[in-house]
């Protein structure tokens, strides 16, 4: 699923993409709307039939051999590059070895999050934020790691994704919670400078974004559903956030079934 930000006022767009065909979301809110799996799901690098999806869409040798599905992914701050066992290291070196974006984002309250800087606001409309703040730039995604693992201390990484859905997130004054995190984490991140170079973490003064999904509106209790349990999803729409699917029969991630063949009707 494809997610883009709004023109002006508007809210996100939502794009469902199978195979060739796209079907824009927004315009069926309000509507019927039914995904059928079909039981088959292909790889999402190599196209490869796969009887189960690994890391939310790879067959199991590309989830075993791609330097994406490395656990260092998601713990920017084992990269092992350097150590010269990295998986794929040219792939690193377009992907990793890129400009990264610490930010803070109001998902389900506060969080803290890393980024390619070419991800942004794609990363966050993904997580279904309402706020986000770029406060870090940074040269690597190990330094990303690193930086993380200090904000880390201090504020959570994770959404709440039962909050998120029910709308239920007040707003932040992200840029005090900026200020007041900086102030905190002053030592450690003078350690990173020491480490990696005085210009290699860098202050950015930008302004808080506000985000905003096509929602008629929110579940007061959250069902979800799961093509792998029952491959039938029906119902009528009722939003979009974040990578879910907003039903009046219950809810659905379909990040968890990148891969998945589905028909609509
Ligand atoms: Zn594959």
């Amino acid at each position: 699923m494809a997610i883009e930000p709004g023109q002006g006022s508007e809210p996100a767009r939502y794009t469902l993409r199978a195979g060739e065909h796209r079907l824009a979301l927004n315009p069926r809110l309000g509507q019927p709307l039914g995904l059928t799996w079909t039981s088959a799901i292909a790889c999402t690098h190599c196209g490869r039939a796969t009887k189960k999806s690994f890391a939310q869409g790879y067959c199991y040798p590309c989830f075993k051999t791609l330097a994406q599905c490395d656990t260092c992914i998601v713990k920017p701050e084992t990269c092992h590059f350097f150590a010269g066992t990295c998986r794929e290291p040219q792939w690193a070196e377009q992907h990793c070895f890129q400009p990264h974006v610490v930010y803070l984002a109001n998902s389900s309250g506060l969080k803290v999050g890393i980024t390619r800087k070419s991800q942004l606001p794609t990363r966050w409309l993904d997580q279904g934020a309402v706020q986000a703040l770029p406060i870090l730039e940074v040269d690597t995604r190990q330094q990303a790691g690193f930086a993380e693992v200090l904000f880390k201390e201090q504020v959570s990484d994770r959404t709440n994704w039962r909050a998120m859905l029910k709308g239920e997130v007040e707003s932040l004054d992200l840029v005090a919670e900026r200020d007041r995190l900086l102030a905190r984490l002053e030592s450690g991140l003078s350690g990173l400078r020491e480490r990696f170079g005085a210009d290699a973490i860098r202050l950015l003064d930008a302004s808080p974004v506000e985000l905003d999904y096509p929602v008629l509106e929110y579940p007061r209790k959250i069902v979800s559903h799961n093509f792998d349990k029952s491959p039938d999803v029906a119902g009528t729409l009722l939003g979009l956030k974040g990578q879910y699917l907003i039903f009046d029969t219950g809810v659905i991630n379909l990040r968890k079934f990148t891969g998945y063949e589905v028909e609509v009707h």
